[in-house]
């Protein structure tokens, strides 16, 4: 692309970063920015702006959160015993649109996958298993997705987790099988949930 200003190429360079984003769709959103309000284009940048700079990681499930210990950790309602492990924080909000689910959650940040260099120690899995250790847990449920990677990490995960007094389950994964859990509709990701099996058992 041939741009007639430095600034305009700047801003296309930096959109076409994202993912899925190529340099047409970088130029048209642009120019869209372009005729927008100045006040508009502020609000924008400062979106992304304290997006990196505000954000916090909770300090007890990972989640993503305004504040050190996020909405959900705090809520006295949430039964802190029953534990949902998850990749991201597309989990967490695709399982709390199913309105099925009370417990608390824990945010991996990813899942082991030997092709991509990512290994245990990579995941957020030691502050699961303090978790276990310091606190009254009576079920820890693995909503992973029905993947290769999906399946190493519940496999793994399990092995570090059977010797506790609690019981791990699966959500029920042929239902889901396939997909990622944030594509899985809203009904039938709060009926997996409601209808998880022992893992021990999904394994037989
Ligand atoms: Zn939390």
């Amino acid at each position: 692309m041939n741009f007639s200003s430095k600034l305009l190429e700047n801003a296309v360079n930096e959109f076409s970063r994202l993912p899925g984003v190529g340099q047409k769709t970088a130029l048209r959103l642009v120019l869209h920015l372009l005729n927008q309000p100045a006040h508009d284009i502020e609000r924008f940048s400062d979106a992304l702006t304290k997006l990196k700079t505000e954000i916090c990681y909770c300090e007890i499930c990972n989640n993503i959160a305004d504040q050190t210990i996020c909405e959900i950790c705090r809520a006295p309602k949430r039964d802190k015993g029953l534990i949902c492990v998850v990749e991201d924080t597309r989990d967490v909000m695709a399982i709390e649109s199913t309105q099925q689910f009370h417990g608390v959650y824990h945010v991996l940040g990813g899942l082991i996958s030997p092709m991509d260099g990512v290994g245990p120690s990579d995941l957020n899995i030691d502050k699961l298993v303090e978790r276990l250790r310091n606190e009254d847990v009576h079920e820890v449920i693995l909503a992973l997705s029905a993947t290769m990677e999906g399946d190493t990490t519940i496999f793994y995960l399990y092995k570090k987790l059977k010797d506790f007094k609690v019981q791990i389950s699966t959500i029920a994964r042929g239902i889901a099988f396939g997909g990622e859990l944030e594509y899985v509709d809203e009904v039938t990701l709060g009926r997996s949930i409601a209808t998880r099996v022992p893992y021990e058992r999904s394994i037989a």
